[in-house]
């Protein structure tokens, strides 16, 4: 429910990023550009060709899965796939019902509305949501008390597309109202390498092949990295070198950026070492973690451990975290035997 006045704030946030027109270039636009993650590939190809066969909207769409995986480039490809606009929002920034209303009321059918981080949309504004998704329709409240009357105010069928770091943490409400739910896995270094070469060729880059694998095995299996990564060692192969990137290039420009062999940053091996130097290995907490760095947690979950957890580098128990043998040969420490 709303008062009708605050429907004038509505407006939608577009996320800021630096290095905005060059990101934009490199994002792949259709599912054939999209590399990796084929089963999601697969299927998306089979509910948007269903759909357009049908002439109806798609089903909305959960896309969950740590930063930088693809979960933006997925929602600008189905809605450029499905032929409908997209409004680009994010939890965070709908404050208020208002804020949403004045969004969906503007959406077309067949538009696509991209929430980024989901999971933190206040409740809000969630409410609104669920007869949003459900009944394409939202529910107005003029005046307060006696005097209160309620509007219903038909929407256009829009395609919902969430993506979210946590999905855990989304409501079962809002989990309920999605009729597709795919999840984005770290990509393999083939993948990355077909990324790096694509990335290359747009930003007309120069990186031979054994560069390309040096990178790709750097990049914690995540194309924003690989993207990231390749920009900062164009840079330096064009100051210290010939322009050219070749693997002792990407050696030199990650180690300077503090990125090792295994693509581990500063913060990655910071997290690691505070468990094995301040609490023997673990298994300790979070919060005792985030204290002790001192970082903030939800940095933790949703940037450092995923790609840890995956590496097999630090393992999740009851009690907490614990760092494995693997992480304490690739940081240099004697592997305690309590471990082996
Ligand atoms: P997320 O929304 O999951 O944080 P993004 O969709 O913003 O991640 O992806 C970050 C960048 O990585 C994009 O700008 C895009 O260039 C690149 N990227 C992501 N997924 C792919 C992919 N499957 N193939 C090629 N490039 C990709």
């Amino acid at each position: 429910m709303i008062e009708a006045d605050r429907l004038i704030s509505a407006q939608a946030t577009p996320p800021e990023r630096h290095d905005e027109g060059q990101d934009r270039a490199i994002r792949p636009k259709t599912l054939a550009e999209y590399v990796g993650q084929p089963t999601v590939c697969e299927q998306m190809e089979i509910f948007i060709g269903a759909a357009i066969k049908r002439a109806e909207a798609l089903d909305h769409t959960l896309i969950f899965g740590p930063p930088g995986l693809g979960k933006t480039t997925l929602a600008h490809i189905i809605a450029a796939e499905t032929g409908g606009e997209m409004t680009v929002t994010s939890g965070p920034a709908l404050e208020k019902g208002g804020d949403l209303v004045g969004i969906l009321t503007h959406l077309e059918a067949g538009d696509v509305l991209f929430i980024d981080e989901i999971h933190r949309t206040p409740k809000i504004v969630e409410e609104f949501l669920y007869p949003a998704m459900e009944d394409f329709s939202i529910d107005i409240v003029f005046d307060k008390g006696v005097n209160a009357r309620s509007h219903k105010i038909p929407l256009k069928q829009f395609i919902l597309v969430g993506a979210t770091t946590r999905v855990g943490l989304l409501s079962a409400p809002l989990r309920d109202r999605f009729g597709i739910f795919r999840s984005l896995d770290f990509y393999n270094e083939t993948d990355l390498m077909t990324i790096t070469k694509r990335s290359a060729y747009l930003l007309s880059v120069e990186i031979n092949k054994d560069a390309g694998q040096e990178l790709a095995r750097r990049s914690r299996g995540t194309p924003r990295v690989v993207n990231r990564l390749l920009k900062r060692v164009r840079d330096y192969a064009q100051v210290k070198g010939d322009g050219i990137i070749k693997p002792e290039t990407v050696r030199a420009a990650l180690d300077l950026e503090g990125v090792d062999e295994r693509g581990l940053t500063n913060l990655d091996r910071r997290y690691l070492k505070t468990i094995i130097d301040f609490y023997k290995g673990g298994p300790v907490g979070l919060e005792a973690i985030a204290a002790t760095l001192p970082e903030a947690s939800d940095t933790l979950v949703d940037v450092v451990e995923p790609y840890l957890l995956k590496r097999g580098l630090v393992v999740r128990t009851a009690s907490g975290r614990r760092v494995s043998p693997d992480a304490y040969r690739h940081l240099g420490y004697k592997v305690q035997e309590s471990l082996c």
